[in-house]
C-alpha cells in the first residue's frame, strides 16, 4: 500500500487549502472526502474580502456577486444601507467554491479519493491509517478537516471541550421572491437576540438565507420570523432548509494528537464575532501545511508546533471576537447606531472585513476611550468567565 505523506479528511476549505499548500511543499498527499463533488454544505457562503488577501489564486470562476455595501436592521426593524465602495464579501456557493479549492489542490499534485468516508483511524510513532467501508489509506501525517460534523477530532481524542451552538441555513429561489435584499449587498439583522443574527446572502440564482443564536432552541422561531420579515410577506419555496453546528475551540484546546491535528471547523476555529469560519478554515490548512511540512523531514517530528502557531495567530483573534461579541449582547443598539451613523465605526467594521484590520486593532483603538470598551469586555469575560 502507498504511504502518503499526508492524509486529509475533508475537503472544505480547510482541507483543500491544507492539502494544496503540503503538494506545492512537494509532499505526497490524499484527500479523503465521503461525498462525490460538488457537495451541498450548508452555509451562507459568504467569503469575506480578507480570505482573498491569503489565496495564492484568483477565485473569480466561482464569485456569483461582489457585496460593496450592507443592510443592517436591528429587532427585525427596517434596515439601513450603506456601502463602502469597495468589495466586502464575495458571494459563493459553497458547492462550487470548495470543488474550485479542491482542485487547485489537484492541479498542484494532490490525489482526492471522492465518495470514501472515514470511520476509523488509528495512529502509532511512525504514522496513520485512516479507513471505512470503501477502503484503506495509510499516511505519514494526518490533517483532520471534517467539519463540525466530522470524526477525526473525537477518533484522535481532541476537541472534548469544543462549544456547539446550532445554526439553520435555505436557499430561497431568487425568481418569485420578493426579496428586499439588493444585488450588491448583504442583509443583516441582529439585535433581535443579544447573540446571534440572520442573514440573506445574494448569489446568482438564489438568496442563502440563515439564523444563528447561541440559544440553540430560538434559531428556528427566530429564522422563521426574519424571512416574513425579509421576504415582504410573500411565502417562496425554500430549497434545502438544514440546521447545522457551529462550534468554538474552548481556549488552549490541543489541536494536535500524535502524528494527527485539527483545522477548520473541526478544530472548532469560527470567529465568535460572525460566525465565519472560512477565513480560518483557509488560515488553519496553510499552517497545518507549514508545520507538517517542516515536520516532515525531522527523524522525531511533533506538531506541537502546529497548536503554538494557532496560538499565536488565531487564537488571539478569536478572543478579541469574543470581547466584542460580549460586548455587542450588552450595547448592541449603540453598537448598531454606531455603525449607522458614524463614518469611523463603519469604515472600522468594512477594514475589518477586507482584512485591513484585526479584531486586535479595534480593541487597542478602543484602549485609548476614556470608557475604555477593550477593559469594559475583559471584565465582561472575566464575570462571564469562559
Ligand atoms: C448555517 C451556516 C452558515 C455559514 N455561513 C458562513 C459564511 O457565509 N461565511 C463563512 O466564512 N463561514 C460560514 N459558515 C461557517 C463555514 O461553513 C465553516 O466554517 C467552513 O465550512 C469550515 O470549513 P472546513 O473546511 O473546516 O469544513 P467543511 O467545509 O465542513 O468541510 C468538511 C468536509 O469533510 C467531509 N467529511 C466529513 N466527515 C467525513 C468523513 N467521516 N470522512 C470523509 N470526509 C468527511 C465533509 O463532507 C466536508 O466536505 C457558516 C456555517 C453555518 C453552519
Amino acid at each position: 500500500m502507498q504511504i502518503y505523506d499526508a492524509l486529509v479528511i475533508g475537503s472544505g476549505p480547510a482541507g483543500a487549502m491544507a492539502a494544496y499548500e503540503m503538494a506545492v511543499r512537494g509532499l505526497s498527499v490524499c484527500i479523503v472526502e465521503k461525498e462525490r463533488l460538488p457537495r451541498y454544505k450548508t452555509c451562507g457562503g459568504g467569503v469575506q474580502a480578507r480570505v482573498l488577501r491569503m489565496l495564492p489564486f484568483s477565485i473569480d470562476p466561482v464569485v456569483e456577486r461582489v457585496v460593496t455595501g450592507m443592510q443592517i436592521g436591528f429587532g427585525l426593524r427596517r434596515p439601513f444601507l450603506r456601502y463602502y465602495g469597495q468589495p466586502l464579501i464575495y458571494m459563493t456557493m459553497r458547492d462550487r467554491f470548495d470543488r474550485f479549492l479542491t482542485e487547485q489542490a489537484v492541479l498542484k499534485g494532490a490525489e482526492l479519493r471522492e465518495g470514501m468516508r472515514v470511520d476509523s483511524i488509528r495512529q502509532d510513532e511512525s504514522g496513520v491509517i485512516v479507513s471505512g467501508p470503501e477502503g484503506t489509506l495509510q499516511g505519514r501525517f494526518l490533517v483532520g478537516a471534517d467539519g463540525a460534523k466530522g470524526v477525526a477530532a473525537r477518533m484522535v481524542g481532541l476537541g472534548q471541550d469544543t462549544r456547539r451552538y446550532a445554526a439553520m441555513e435555505a436557499e430561497v429561489e431568487v425568481a418569485g421572491a420578493a426579496c428586499a435584499v439588493l444585488p450588491d449587498c448583504a442583509r443583516i439583522d441582529w439585535g433581535t437576540f443579544p447573540s446571534g443574527y440572520a442573514w440573506t446572502f445574494p448569489k446568482a440564482e438564489v438568496y442563502s438565507t440563515g439564523a444563528a443564536t447561541l440559544e440553540s432552541s430560538k434559531v428556528k422561531p427566530y429564522y422563521e420570523k426574519y424571512l416574513r420579515a425579509s421576504l415582504r410577506g410573500s411565502s417562496p419555496s425554500l430549497r434545502r432548509l438544514s440546521g447545522h453546528p457551529l462550534c468554538f475551540r474552548s481556549k488552549g484546546a490541543p489541536l494536535h494528537a500524535g502524528r494527527a491535528l485539527l483545522a477548520g471547523d473541526a478544530a472548532g476555529l469560527l470567529d465568535p464575532f460572525t460566525g465565519e469560519g472560512i477565513h480560518h478554515a483557509v488560515l488553519s490548512g496553510q499552517i497545518a501545511a507549514a508545520v507538517i511540512g517542516e515536520e516532515a523531514g525531522r527523524r522525531t517530528p511533533s506538531l506541537a508546533r502546529y497548536t503554538a502557531r494557532i496560538e499565536e495567530t488565531i487564537a488571539p483573534e478569536m478572543e478579541h471576537a469574543e470581547i466584542l461579541s460580549r460586548v455587542f449582547r450588552l450595547t448592541g443598539r449603540q453598537v448598531h447606531g454606531a455603525i449607522h451613523y458614524n463614518d469611523r465605526a463603519w469604515n472600522a467594521f468594512c477594514r475589518l472585513l477586507r482584512g485591513e484590520r484585526t479584531y486586535g486593532d479595534l480593541l487597542r483603538r478602543f484602549d485609548s476611550l476614556p470608557q475604555s470598551l477593550h477593559f469594559f469586555g475583559r471584565a465582561v469575560m472575566a464575570v462571564w468567565g469562559e
